[in-house]
Formats: C-alpha cells, structure tokens, sequence
C-alpha cells in the first residue's frame, strides 16, 4: 500500500465513523481512526490465520487478567508497517508519540500474573502457535491512583469509553451462561487481534461481556416503572462490570465468584460448539485438540464446568473427568497461604447450585482414590477439595488436570518440598517448572529503540527480537571501550527522557547523572517498599548528620498501586510520600537525593521506566515472590538488581553472574529457622541508626493526617515484623552503600548492567511459551 492510499484510507474513516474531516478530530477521535485504518490489514491476516489452525489442536489460554497495555506501535512495528504509518502520518502533519499517548491502556490485570497472560499471547502468535486466550471484556480496569495529600485515592478507568479499534463484537457467538435456572445472562464475545512479530499469525483473544437476556422489559416501561424496565440488563452488567483491584487475596466474594464462572463456562461452550461444528460424533477426541491453561485458580470452574458440560452431551462422569484431565493444566502463581483461593460452601452453592454437584462428585472420586491408596485419614486435609466448609481451588486444579507448573525454579521447589508437598508425594511427575519470561519485542524493540539499534548493530542482524539467546554474543563487547561509552551514553539518553516526563506528571525535578534506582510492582509487604524506604530514611538521617560528606546522587523512584482495601500499603504508600516531601524540600540534600513515588504506574509508564534504571529492586523476603517478571524487564535494559535470593532473581544472578547483581539477606532456609525465634526490636536496635528511622513513624518526624495510619505501620513491624524488614535491613544498606561507592567508576558499574542485559537472553517469553507448548499443550507450530 502506498503512503497515498493509507492517507485516503485514514481520511475516509474520520468521514464515515465521525462524519468530519481526520484534521478536525482531537487526538483521541484521531488515534481511533488510524486504528481502524490499521484493522484493515490485520483483518485479512487474522481469517487467514483462523485458517491455517483449523482442526489442529490448539491451546487456550483462560486467565481473569490479561494486561495488555496499549496496542497501536505494538501491531504496527509486529506487522512491519510502522515505518510507512509513522511517514504518512508526518505527512499528513500528524504528531505520532501524541497520537500513540492517546490510547488508553487496556488495564485489564492487577499485575504481573496478568501481564505474564499478555506478553504469552505475543510470544504464541510469534512463535505461530495456536494460542489463544478467553477471558473477561471489564468495562473499568485497573482503577486509577492519584495522590491526594500522599494519600492514594481511587477512581474508576473508564478505558472503552472513547471506543476501542482493536475490539470486534462477536454477536453470532453470543452464549449462555446460567448461573442457577432462574439466573441466566448472556456472555457477549469481543475478539481482539493478537498479532505476532512478522505478521505470519494473528491470534485471538476474546474477552466476554455480560448483558441481560431481556434487556428492556417493555411492560414495567409501561406502567411507569423506568428503572425497573432496565433493571435486569443492569444487573447482568455488573458481572463485567469491574476488574477486581485485589492481587493476593480472596475477596469481593459473590461477584467473583460469578465472574469466574461466566467467563469460564461461556469458553467452554465455545469450544465444544466449534468442535461439534466441526463434526465430531462423540467426544472421544476432544482432550487431543484442546488444551487449556488455568492461570491460577481464577478460572478452575472449569474443571467442574466441563465435566457438566460433558455430562450434558451423554458423557457419564468417569470417563468426562478423564477427558477434562487430559485437557487441563494449572499454574500456581503464589507462596502465599492467604492467596490461595477457597471459596465458601454455602455462599458456592446458593451462586452455582447447578455446579456444586459435580464439585461434590470429584470430591467423593477424590476420596476413594485416597482410600484406595492408603492415605492415612489424619493426612487427608493435604488433599479435599471440600473441607471445613471450604472448597478448595488449587487442591481441586492439582487433582483434575494433567500438569501443574510453578513459574520458577525456586518456586516449584518450594511447592514440591512445602506448600503442597503431599500431592507431590502422590503425584511425583505432575508438579513441573515453567520459569516465567518477557517479551522483548515490547520490552526493549518498542520501548528501548536506541538499545535496540545498537545490539542490532553489534550483532549484526535483528534476529535477537525472536531469538532473544543471540544477545550472550555481546558478552564479547564487555570490555570494549566503545561499546561501553555507547551504552552508557544510551542509558543517560532514557534517563533523560524519563526526568522530563516526571517533571511534566509529577512535578519533580530529577538529575539524570544520578544513579536511578527503582522500585515498581504492586504495593505488598512482602515486596517490601518499606524496606527501601527505611535505607533512604537512614541515608537522610547520616548525609544530615554529615553534610560535608562525599554522597552520591541518587534518585529513588517508586511506582506501585496499593489494594483499595490493603490498609498497611496504603499506610506504606503515604509513609513514603511523606519521606518524599522531606527529601525532596530540603535544600541541605534534595540537590544530591531525590524521591519519586508516580501516580499511576501501569504498563505504558512501565515502558519508560525500565529503560532508564540503573539499579532493579527485587529486594521480597525469600520464599515469598514467586517469580517476578519486572526483574526480567530491568535485567534486559542494562540494570544491575539488588535483591535477595527469592524467584527468579535465583535464575538471573545464575545467568549473569553473583558479581555483576548485589544480591543481600536471608535465604529461604534461614528464613523459616529465623521464623522460630525472631525478635523484631532486638534487630532494630542491633543494626545502627534504624531505630531512629521506625521510631520516625511515630516521634512526630512524618504526619499520617492523624489517620493512626503510621502507628498502625509501626506496631506491626515492632511486633511482628513477619517479612523480616528489620532483620534483613542491615545487609540490604550494606549492598545499597555499596552501590553507591561502586558508581563512582561509571566504566565498572555499567558494564555489569551490559553482562545483565546480554544474559537475559533465557527470561524471554519466547523460551517459556515454547516450553508450554512441547511439555504440556504438545501443540505444533504452524508456518
Ligand atoms: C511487569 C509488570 C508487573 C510485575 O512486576 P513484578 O516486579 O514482577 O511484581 C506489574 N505491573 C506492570 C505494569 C508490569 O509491567
């Protein structure tokens, strides 16, 4: 296509959707309408891709969350038309990066377990797999954060409300679901394009929306009853209505609960559709052309779900669970107790009496499998499903799929030898290790492109961008002077475009000759922001008692978003604003030390954080962060990770090498023998200088607004302290300081970031999908 006919195309879209010329439109109306242009190569592309995977067996991909971010460079740089647009679009006299800021962030994820579900979909449709995802169309995603007084304050992302390009309605697929007989909506599907690097594959991912079987009710209209006549499609509404802001615990209850059966059974539905259309006359082979990821528990009504889908169709159960075992498989994303997903037996039965029965039945198959093995009866609360009034979902996802994988070598082992070491007992090849990754195409092609360039220079081709290893070839510049001045000059170039998006979003203003050093990811105390915040605390409380000293510049940037119910992160979140003002309005350090907490972190401010770190926080008590995916982000841009020895920042040092990371504190082992003894206030007083920095939550140094927030903070650590903060802190400032010593010889410090960066060649998402579809989707790829 030729430049003109894309400028014709772009300007008769604004006509026919806005009925005004594209140079009359605000840049939103603008962004829609060259997405819309864009959907007219890609449609062609995606039938033809359906196509290809047509009858072959295919894998699914059922996730709450998927967060996706925006997709506008992502499809054009993946079809390999971004070029072409971005020149007509300079011709057309149109601003592209404004036109690129104009689209809305599809936030439909917490974190990382919904981000992990996107940057899969772009590794399968890259790779050519068949992989697609189901999940939900939430008409508000992530919410989003402002600060007020320091104060996180929530308010709704109304992310559809200007239209979406990328999203076509399915109505002929419209399905069913019935939650109980008198309680029925309709599950809408909406398909968006998931377009692989090459434009070979277009995958799909279809996000259901709830609506009203009957969505006007005529008579109460009538009779005079408005709000009564759109009761029912507003209550329908509802179940899409919000993405639960809720990363590690179960809450919300009814709602979820409903959530996840809708998208579960309507998926379902689809598929058994497509495979009687297909012309199956039993469904003897419906386990060898399906197979479907659990991504966590959030969609294990499924296993129920199908086996009464089945039992629908005339399958009698033994032989319908078998089915549904040989095509299931679950991912545990989590080591912690309070995350672990059990729902309430009687609020279960009074949301899905329908499905209770089958829960039941695979329950009661459970326990003669336990009898029949011989399982001592006092162990039994290893395994039911139905205990205590609980129905146990990740019991129930070991016992009914075929494979259960954890997303990191020291996570998997940690299931295998604590959390549901049992199972592994009775099961000794079903527990497998499927370490998370990135994709770089959005991770460093898109958001890095002068890196980019420059590791295409070196290499000499641009295949690291599918075949992420080629990168371990640059380890042959780490001593080269050039190269090395390149990169550094590079990483000051990120730096500097990220300070001025912070002085225009945040109003701070950051020195770009200052180290970076950044912590991102949802607010938990396991995280441990506070542990952060408490060294920059120390590191005030000694360059005031020192202002003379030799310091070196520093910025800390924190972006996270608290649980709208998590009090403790909220209290964090307003500790380390207020640590902010203080640091940041005092003229004796703020032209050394800088804070920055940015409102709203999500995956576009993600895209210009990672390039511009120098140093990765990944500092979560070991034996509690599963994997992390960040850590992978900031290792593939040039950063050296200060952490513990805790997910795969295990598998990255194992990679890059203890030396070029600042790895501090307690192992998993000494931390469940710490556990058995531990006084919080002895560590605190033993280590220099830290009581000082508690006791500043309470002495009047930081003022919570008298919320009570900041005692609250401060009982907690000096009581319990179950995250270890105060004991691990003093070899976390050993590592900080070191840091900042080892700065000083810019050559030293940023050539261990280049060794990172050219060993994050394995934390590629290309690897991990790869590994999903050989050891357990076994599905082909299709050229
Ligand atoms: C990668 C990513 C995460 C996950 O970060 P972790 O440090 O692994 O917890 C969360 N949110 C966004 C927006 C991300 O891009």
């Amino acid at each position: 296509m030729t430049s003109l006919q894309l400028k014709e195309r772009i300007e008769g879209k604004a006509y026919e959707s806005h009925g005004q010329s594209f140079y009359a439109l605000n840049e939103k109306e603008q962004f829609k309408v060259v997405g819309n242009a864009v959907m007219e190569y890609v449609v062609p592309k995606w039938i033809e891709s359906k196509r290809k995977f047509n009858k072959k067996k295919q894998a699914y991909y059922l996730s709450a969350e998927f967060l996706m971010g925006r997709a506008l460079s992502n499809n054009l740089v993946n079809l390999g038309i971004d070029d072409e647009v971005k020149r007509t679009l300079e011709e057309m006299g149109v601003d592209y990066n404004a036109l690129e800021d104009a689209e809305d962030d599809a936030g439909l994820g917490n974190g990382g377990l919904g981000r992990l579900a996107a940057c899969f979909l772009d590794s399968g449709a890259t790779l050519d797999y068949p992989l697609s995802g189901y999940g939900i169309l939430y008409q508000y995603g992530i919410f989003k954060q402002n600060f007020v007084n320091g104060f996180q304050v929530e308010s709704a992302d109304p992310w559809l409300e200007h239209g979406n390009p990328w999203l076509i309605k399915n109505n002929n697929d419209t399905r069913i679901v019935e939650f109980s007989d008198a309680d029925k909506v309709e599950a809408v599907p909406y398909d968006m394009p998931i377009v692989g690097y090459g434009g070979d594959t277009i995958n799909t991912l279809r996000l259901w929306k709830a609506e009203a079987i009957d969505k006007f009710d005529f008579r109460a209209f009538d009779e005079g009853k408005y709000i009564d006549s759109v009761k029912a499609q507003d209550e329908a509404e509802t179940i899409s209505r919000i993405l639960y802001p809720n990363d590690s615990t179960t809450e919300g209850k009814k709602l979820r609960l409903k959530q996840q059966y809708f998208f579960t059974s309507a998926s379902l539905q689809d598929l058994m559709i497509k495979y009687k259309a297909e012309g199956h006359k039993n469904f003897d082979d419906f386990s060898k052309l399906h197979s479907i990821q659990l991504n966590d528990t959030h969609p294990a009504l499924a296993i129920p779900e199908l086996i009464r889908l089945l039992e629908k169709e005339g399958v009698e159960f033994e032989k319908a669970f078998d089915i549904t075992q040989k095509s299931m498989a679950y991912t545990n994303h989590t080591l912690l107790a309070e995350a672990l997903e059990v729902w309430d037996k009687g609020l279960f039965k009074s949301v899905l009496p329908n499905l209770y029965p089958y829960v039941e039945e695979i329950n009661s198959r459970l326990i003669s499998e336990l009898k029949e093995w011989q399982i001592d009866k006092d162990e039994w609360n290893n395994f039911l499903i139905i205990q205590n009034n609980g129905i146990h979902m990740a019991f129930m996802s070991i016992y009914a799929t075929r494979a259960v994988n954890g997303v990191a070598a020291i996570h998997t082992d940690l299931l295998k030898t604590d959390v549901i070491s049992s199972w592994h007992k009775l099961f000794p090849d079903r527990i497998v290790n499927k370490t998370n990754g990135i994709t770089q195409r959005r991770w460093l092609l898109q958001s890095n492109p002068q890196l980019s360039e420059m590791i295409t220079e070196l290499l000499g081709s641009k295949e690291w961008v599918t075949e992420l290893s080629q990168l371990k070839a640059l380890e042959a510049n780490q001593d080269d002077d050039q190269v090395l001045d390149r990169f550094i000059d590079i990483k000051h170039e990120k730096k500097k475009e990220l300070a001025e998006y912070i002085q225009f979003h945040e109003e701070v203003n950051i020195d770009p000759d200052s180290i970076f050093d950044i912590q991102i990811k949802r607010l938990h105390e396991y995280k441990r922001q506070l542990m952060m915040a408490f060294y920059i605390g120390d590191l005030y409380n000694r360059m005031k008692a020192d202002p003379e000293g030799e310091w070196t510049k520093r910025t800390f940037i924190f972006g996270a978003k608290a649980a709208p119910g998590y009090y403790i992160a909220k209290a964090i979140i307003k500790y380390i604003n207020e640590l902010a003002n203080r640091v940041n309005t005092d003229p004796e350090v703020n032209g050394i030390i800088k804070v920055v907490f940015v409102e709203n972190y999500g995956v576009s401010y993600a895209e210009r954080l990672f390039p511009a770190a120098d140093v990765s926080e990944q500092i979560s008590t070991a034996g509690k962060e599963a994997s992390g995916t960040g850590n992978m982000k900031f290792m593939l841009n040039g950063a050296v990770t200060v952490g513990t020895m805790d997910g795969a920042n295990v598998e990255i040092v194992e990679e890059a090498g203890r030396e070029n990371n600042y790895i501090f504190g307690m192992e998993v082992d000494e931390v469940v023998e710490k556990r058995k003894n531990y006084n919080p206030v002895d560590a605190m007083k033993q280590t220099e200088g830290l009581e000082q920095v508690v006791e500043s939550l309470v002495d009047g140094t930081f003022h919570d607004n008298n919320t009570g927030m900041f005692r609250n903070l401060y009982n907690n650590l000096t009581q319990e302290d179950q995250y270890f903060v105060l004991e691990d802190f003093e070899s976390y400032r050993r590592v900080q300081d070191q840091i900042a010593g080892d700065f000083k010889d810019q050559k030293a410090f940023y050539r261990k970031g280049f060794i990172n960066m050219a060993n994050a060649g394995k934390f590629s998402s290309d690897r991990t999908v790869e590994e999903y579809a050989t050891d357990i989707w076994h599905v082909a790829r299709q050229q």
